[in-house]
């Protein structure tokens, strides 16, 4: 009788599946998601759209009216290209596969995002964790001791940074690219509409920098749509190990329509954004919590005891994320996603109702 032990990888025995909790019927503050749908007559355009999408057929694999588009509306410098990925996450998997020459290493700081370490390991390249300082700002002087060090592959840098909201200093971040000059430094823009800051206009400045952006965050969670920006020759070897037919018809579709409509998505973000400074401003208002300044769509918020105050949130029907088992540095934490007006001032009167 085979077992699954006798066939599958020890690393990967000993790996528990991404946890990703029930959430029918509860408020959703956990996975960052755009708490708004697409306004009706949106939906119904975008519905005639796609019942005319060729679902018998492949799609594209390399679909450049698409990616034409994208560049333009993203305002990809000229001599750069795009490589599509199934979510970003795909395209951290593509990274690590395509790096993982033996001895191989990929530097993030920690702690970050999960991706960046998981994907390290089941490409069987060593990752390297470097502490950020206690107010989740980057430790250069680690960073750059760590790069001489270990001469990492790929370094990511979550810009800003999940699960802090940390937006990193800029010029920090240049000394990393300058001194990781046998590294490929990948710059991970998810949250860019909440942050507002980019490094897209300088991709092409450095050898060695690429820019990884997703619709997730935007409000497209559920299409799966990631984007690798960079100069031809990186993206060329990274399109090598991309699945031949990675991004759905309907995906494409919906992407197409979309960028559109970038304005709708656009307002949304906005609205998060000014809901973000709200709820900040209420909850660091509350005694016992402390709230860390965010570029993101999420507050992280330490409190004396995460998970009562999970517990709490999870018996009114609100689902966020307690981080406090994550790393050490995320001790009492917890992860909150910018929700709807009405989804914020639900959470604050039960914030209000406990001991933070
Ligand atoms: C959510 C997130 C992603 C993953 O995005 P997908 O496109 O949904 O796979 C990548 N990087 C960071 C930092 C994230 O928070």
């Amino acid at each position: 009788m085979t077992m699954p032990r006798d066939v599958i990888r020890a690393d990967v025995l000993s790996l528990t599946s991404y946890p990703v909790p029930n959430s029918v019927g509860f408020i959703k503050l956990d996975a960052m998601e755009n708490p708004y749908t697409l306004p009706w007559p949106l939906q119904e355009q975008l519905g005639e759209r796609l019942a005319r999408v060729a679902l018998n057929r492949y799609p594209l694999p390399r679909p450049s009216l698409l990616l034409d588009k994208l560049k333009y509306t993203m305002q990809v410098p000229d001599d750069c290209d795009i490589l599509l990925g199934n979510g970003s996450d795909e395209l951290i998997n593509l990274i690590a596969t395509a790096c993982a020459k033996s001895g191989a290493k990929i530097l993030a700081p920690v702690p970050s995002f999960v991706m960046y370490s998981i994907s390290a390991v089941l490409a069987h390249v060593e990752f390297i964790g470097v502490p950020l300082n206690v107010d989740f700002t980057l430790d250069v002087a680690a960073m750059l001791e760590a790069i001489t060090a270990y001469q990492p592959s790929v370094i990511y840098l979550s810009y800003p940074n999940n699960p802090t909201g940390t937006l990193f200093d800029d010029a920090d971040i240049e000394q990393i690219v300058r001194t990781a000059n046998r590294s490929l430094v990948v710059i991970d823009e998810a949250y860019q509409l909440f942050a507002q800051r980019t490094w897209m206009s300088r991709t092409n400045e450095f050898d060695n920098v690429v820019v990884m952006r997703t619709v997730s965050k935007l409000g497209l969670a559920g299409i799966r749509l990631g984007y690798l920006v960079g100069l031809p020759d990186w993206i060329r070897e990274f399109d090598k190990v991309r699945p031949p037919y990675n991004i759905n018809v309907l995906t494409q579709s919906t992407v197409d329509f979309m960028l559109d409509h970038l304005n709708v998505l656009e307002a949304q973000a906005a609205k998060s954004r000014a809901e973000r400074e709200r709820l900040a401003e209420a909850i660091s208002l509350l005694s016992g919590a402390h709230v860390f300044p965010s570029s993101a769509n999420f507050l992280l918020v330490r409190v004396s005891d995460a998970d009562m105050v999970f517990e709490a949130l999870l018996s009114a029907w609100i689902l966020i994320k307690n981080m406090s088992k994550m790393h050490p540095l995320l001790g009492e934490c917890v992860r909150i996603t910018i929700g709807t007006p009405d989804e914020n001032a639900r959470l604050l009167t039960v914030l209000k109702s406990i001991q933070l």
